[in-house]
């Protein structure tokens, strides 16, 4: 009988048949899901001979939802991501300046999913790098605070003349800073969710042999939220849990002559912008960046296009223990519905998934698939598009449903 995912003293208890939610997802929703549910049902098939399954449970959120039931993100699919610990979603529309918020950021937040996590691994994709072996990346981007929190006003309103009145009478703020008539935003970052995704990210680093975490921010300018943040997370390096195992650039040159000692961690920082740079030009000498939720948010999108675009970009979003696996990309409107797009990145998210769920066999299954189908130069028109950019001339499309098949074939 399929059961649920369970937590029993700090770990998840995954029955041999398991129920996973899952969102369709809207715009090329409709093609990369199937696809997704195709490669991991074969995966797992193929890893343990039927002796564990996935039953898949359809929830509704975006325009699904809202055509059966009048909502965008019925409370019944938040809860099953509740209950049920463990699922998936394909993409959900956002409309830009105004209409409802985002359902993404929503399903983050509701659920305290506070670390997005984005693993950027070259699988042998089209890369604008001489050499993208060298990437192997996972970014940690906060989900539940920064501008993302939603507070904000628009230009003209009663609230944003009310919050700027406040600015000039009670804070000192001079009217030629802030203009009577600007959009006012807040940017919310707190000791406490800095710190318990610093922690997530320095545990991962630990358990999946990684051995340098560097928190990215813009704490020269904004120097009471990211430059906070920055701090707090040097101050969760000192934390009993990782004293003496997690060391600073400071140390790495006065005690171990710039090479980090076995077993330990370095933890260093730079400021966003130079850490754009530096992933291109230094790329070998980041592992593990750490970020607030917009620098994370166009830090990831570089890792993408480093490795191959969004097509490529598999992503999580975790709490204490609900995880909820997505693509970084978004509905691609143009492409729905035409079989066309690149399921990679939602079926790596499902490999993901997998991973955390401890089916590693499988997980290793997809990873495997995807790295010859790619070895083979075949793939969906982004890949063949980037592969004759590279004067690749035997790359061959295929539609979205054939790569899916293509990796099955590859496992
Ligand atoms: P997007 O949907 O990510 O698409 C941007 C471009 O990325 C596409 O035009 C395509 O590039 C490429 N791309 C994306 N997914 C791909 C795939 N699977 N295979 C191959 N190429 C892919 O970004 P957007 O157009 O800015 O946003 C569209 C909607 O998605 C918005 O409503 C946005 O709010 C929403 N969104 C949702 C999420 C989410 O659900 N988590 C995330 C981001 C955005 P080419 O045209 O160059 O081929």
């Amino acid at each position: 009988m399929a059961d649920k995912i369970r937590v029993e003293e700090g770990r998840l208890v995954v029955p041999d048949e398991v129920v996973i939610p899952y969102i369709e997802g809207d715009g090329i929703g409709v093609d990369i899901t199937p696809a997704m549910i195709r490669v991991v049902d074969a995966a797992v098939e193929k890893a343990y001979g039927g002796r564990r399954k996935i039953v898949w449970k359809e929830v509704l959120a975006g325009e699904k939802a809202y055509r059966a039931t009048g909502e965008y993100l019925p409370e019944e699919t938040l809860q099953a991501f509740r209950e049920y610990i463990v699922g998936i979603k394909g993409p959900l529309t956002t409309p830009v300046g105004g209409g409802i918020r985002s359902l993404n950021v929503t399903i983050r937040q509701v659920l305290d999913l506070y670390s997005c996590v984005r693993p950027v691994k070259w699988l042998g994709s089209p890369s604008p790098l001489k050499d993208p072996s060298k990437v192997n990346l996972v970014v940690f981007r906060e989900n539940t605070e920064d501008v993302y929190a939603g507070v904000e006003w628009p230009s003209g309103t009663e609230e944003a003349r009310r919050v700027i009145r406040f600015l000039h009478e009670e804070m000192g703020i001079s009217p030629s800073v802030v203009l009577p008539s600007a959009g006012v935003g807040i940017k919310p970052i707190s000791p406490e969710r800095t710190k318990r995704h610093v922690r997530k990210a320095l545990r991962w680093a630990f358990e999946h042999g990684y051995n340098r975490v560097t928190l990215m921010h813009k704490g020269n300018i904004m120097k009471f939220t990211e430059g906070a943040f920055r701090n707090w997370g040097y101050e969760v390096a000192k934390e009993e849990e990782f004293a003496g195992r997690v060391i600073t650039e400071d140390e790495l040159w006065e005690k171990y002559n710039g090479e980090i000692p076995e077993g330990k961690v370095l933890l260093n920082d730079r400021i966003a912008d130079n850490m754009f740079q530096q992933l291109l030009t230094r790329t070998g000498e980041y592992q593990i960046i750490v970020t607030p939720n917009l620098n994370g948010d166009y830090i990831s999108d570089e890792g993408a296009a480093l490795v191959g675009g969004l097509g490529m970009a598999p992503g999580a979003n975790i709490g204490d223990y609900i995880a909820v696996f997505e693509a970084t990309h978004g509905t691609a409107p143009k492409y729905a519905g035409q079989d066309k797009v690149n399921p990679s990145s939602l079926i790596l998210s499902a490999a993901m998934m997998l991973q955390y769920m401890g089916w590693k066999e499988a997980a290793t299954l997809i990873e495997e698939g995807i790295r010859k189908t790619l070895a083979q130069h075949r793939g969906t028109y982004d890949l063949v598009r980037g592969w004759k950019a590279e004067g690749i001339t035997d790359a061959e499309e295929l539609r979205c449903s054939e790569y899916a098949q293509a990796i099955i074939d590859n496992m």
